[in-house]
């Protein structure tokens, strides 16, 4: 038991009698302080840890390699949303596009007629019969 003083905070502390040799108080700032220097003298002393700590990320993304195109075939949705937002934030890098939007022309999204409407479930389509509806647009230009 003595009395030192916290290499991070300078406060002094009290040391326990188990662990005579410690340097850092109890706060946990202090203790997250000890361990942030530990694993990095630790990292830099022992070239297995670092080859370990490597060969760890290294195996995770082999593992994971076909995550993202996974998760792109199965989110269409996701897909198609990326897309279109590339789209938009190609379009905006154009130079004079404020000035262009008033020309662009008033279009009706949708043009009376007979449609499929077929029932959609997350972003796929459902393996449902299509309904034959027909569709009157009653105002726009
Ligand atoms: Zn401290």
């Amino acid at each position: 038991m003595g009395l030192k003083r916290c290499l991070a905070c300078a406060d002094a502390f009290q040391t326990s009698a188990r662990v005579p040799t410690q340097n850092y108080c109890s706060r946990p700032e202090c203790q997250r302080e000890r361990r942030k220097l530990w694993q990095r003298e630790k990292r830099h002393a022992d070239g297995d840890y670092r080859a370990n700590q490597l060969q760890c990320q290294r195996r995770w993304r082999e593992s994971h390699t076909d995550y993202w195109q996974q998760y792109r075939a199965e989110h269409p949705g996701y897909v198609e949303r990326n897309r279109r937002q590339q789209q938009v934030r190609n379009a905006m890098r154009q130079p004079g596009l404020i000035a262009k939007m008033d020309a662009i022309p008033q279009v009706s999204p949708l043009a009376s007629g007979t449609y499929h409407l077929t029932p959609a479930e997350k972003g796929e389509i459902a393996k449902m019969d299509a309904w034959i509806v027909k569709i009157t647009l009653l105002s726009g230009t």
